[in-house]
């Protein structure tokens, strides 16, 4: 009898409690299966695949090293654990709990169910600090603070190998059958990669963190890039914590003069790696809002709402005529990344201006990142497009946006040539440019201010609908921070729903 480890989004063999409890029982199946249903979904991509496949490389070699090789097989989890337990039977399963898309919920309960018919016991540990179920929002902080304060799980001295298990191939994009949708620089997702992002942004990278990330020419540079290793699991939020903490212990020994990075910059860090949490909270406890509108009046109108094609396909592509929206989306297909005010203000853009279904845009973007992670997403969509009911709706101005964070018009040049000689002063409004200048550029989609004063009217009039406010507590107590502030660049949770009536709308 054989104990499986069944590796997902924790491609790592470092504080892996599943292995590590493994290991100390008895002979051990590192197991990854490869879903094809999973990965033709509309929110994943062969850029996803590239990335959760540098990590299962690394991962694979250093299994072999402990002495048990990751076996890899496609199809379905079910059908795959059926074959190992007919072939060598299962003591027990062991997994990390996943806070993934609807798919891999419903896939989950299915592997659970399989196992209890089996008589297998299936035994899953927490690894991002969401606390499963309804997540007992009051005491969600202080849970959270606690489990990545917890010591490390070490990784194994060695690992009993089942020896009939045989090993196979995993398999590239193409051989998957995926679309190709590669980037240009892709970034990996590995544990390698992580640990070395970590050790350049706290040995001086990110000193200009909080000044540098707003806008996409340094936020490339000056952010922490971590996204990727940890939407694959090669590195634990955990172990990424505790590092930083550490540096912020030391950093406080040392003079200002000789501190590689302010201690804010650490402060800042340790905030977003909390928002990670917090966020992935609110899918962890309500799976369906990747499908539903977390404020039941949003969720009225937006399945009223008309699907214009054309209209998502022009701004996934970067062809809205707005510059600065079309140089992110552009940025971002040969990427895979964006820093957050940019995903805020594209998916904002989406939403309010071009009044398009959040569910459409959002599995547009969710497709092109890299570091893809449903429980962040889904929430930060819902969130940038004014669904939630308890957060301060922001209506970006993509022109002000351009002008504040592209001043001298690098970003948006590189990324839409087509305005390479378009002067500066109406580079992030053309269409004000002499005719000859702007040559095979759309003229806008939309009249920018006019539409974003119709979606602030919108959003209005659903606020004044009988009930609103009585869901938005509903949907508060449920999902809202408990802090005072949830600094989040300008989306404020309020304390109580007193708030509601607030909007934010970028000066013309
Ligand atoms: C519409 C929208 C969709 C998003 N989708 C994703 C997604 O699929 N995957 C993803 O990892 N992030 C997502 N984000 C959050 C954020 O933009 C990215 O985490 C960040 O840009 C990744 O770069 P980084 O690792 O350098 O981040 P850093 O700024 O260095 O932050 C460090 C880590 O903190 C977490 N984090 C940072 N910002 C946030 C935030 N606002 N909310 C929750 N966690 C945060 C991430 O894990 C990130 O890697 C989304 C944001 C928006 C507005």
């Amino acid at each position: 009898m054989i104990q499986v480890v069944w590796f997902k989004r924790d491609l790592r063999t470092q504080d892996h409690r599943p292995l590590f409890e493994a290991a100390a029982t008895g002979p051990v199946l590192p197991l990854y299966v490869v879903e094809p249903e999973y990965w033709r979904l509309p929110d994943t991509s062969a850029r996803q695949w590239v990335a959760v496949r540098s990590a299962l490389v690394e991962l694979s070699t250093r299994l072999s090293q402990l002495g048990a090789p990751l076996i890899v097989r496609t199809g379905t989890v079910t059908e795959v654990l059926a074959k190992i337990h007919a072939a060598v039977g299962i003591a027990r399963v062991l997994a990390h709990e996943e806070t993934g898309n609807l798919w891999t919920f419903e896939r989950d309960i299915a592997v659970r169910a399989f196992c209890r018919r089996q008589g297998v016991p299936f035994v899953e540990f927490s690894q991002t600090g969401v606390i499963r179920g309804t997540g007992a929002r009051d005491r969600w902080a202080t849970h959270f603070a606690r489990f990545v304060q917890r010591a490390s799980i070490p990784e194994p001295g060695r690992l009993e190998r089942v020896r009939a298990a045989k090993i196979a191939v995993i398999p590239t994009a193409s051989e998957l059958g995926l679309r190709d949708e590669s980037c240009v620089h892709p970034q990996s997702g590995t544990r390698e990669s992580a640990l070395d992002l970590l050790d350049s942004f706290l040995g001086g990278r990110g000193a200009n963190y909080r000044r540098g990330m707003s806008s996409p020419l340094s936020a490339e540079r000056c952010c922490s890039r971590l996204s990727v290793s940890l939407a694959t699991g090669a590195v634990s939020v955990g172990e990424v914590l505790r590092r930083v903490y550490g540096a912020q212990e030391h950093l406080a020994s040392l003079a200002p003069p000789h501190r590689p990075v302010p201690v804010t910059a650490l402060v800042s860090l340790i905030a977003r790696l909390h928002w990670r949490g917090h966020f992935m909270q609110k899918l962890e406890s309500e799976p369906e809002i990747e499908r539903r509108s977390f404020h039941p009046v949003h969720e009225q109108s937006r399945a009223a709402m008309r699907h214009d094609e054309s209209v998502l396909a022009a701004w996934a592509t970067g062809h809205t005529g707005i510059p600065f929206v079309d140089a992110c989306m552009r940025s971002l297909l040969a990427t895979g990344w964006l820093n957050f005010r940019m995903r805020a203000m594209v998916q904002s853009f989406a939403s309010h201006h071009l009044a398009l279904d959040w569910r459409a845009s959002g599995e547009k973007l969710a497709r092109l990142f890299t570091d893809y992670e449903p429980g962040i997403h889904w929430p930060q969509v819902q969130m940038q497009s004014g669904q939630t009911g308890i957060n301060t709706p922001r209506i970006y101005n993509p022109i002000k946006q351009g002008l504040d964070h592209d001043p001298d018009g690098v970003f948006t040049r590189r990324w839409v040539p087509e305005l390479a000689d378009v002067p500066l002063a109406v580079l992030q409004t053309p269409w004000l440019a002499g005719r000859g200048e702007v040559h095979g550029y759309p003229a806008p989609i939309v009249d920018h201010a006019a539409a974003a004063r119709a979606a602030k009217l919108r959003l209005s009039a659903l606020r004044q609908t009988a009930g609103y406010r009585d869901a938005a507590r509903d949907v508060y107590r449920k999902h809202g921070s408990r802090k005072r502030r949830f600094e989040d660049e300008g989306s404020l949770t309020p304390r109580s729903t007193q708030q509601l009536s607030l909007f934010s709308l970028d000066s013309q």
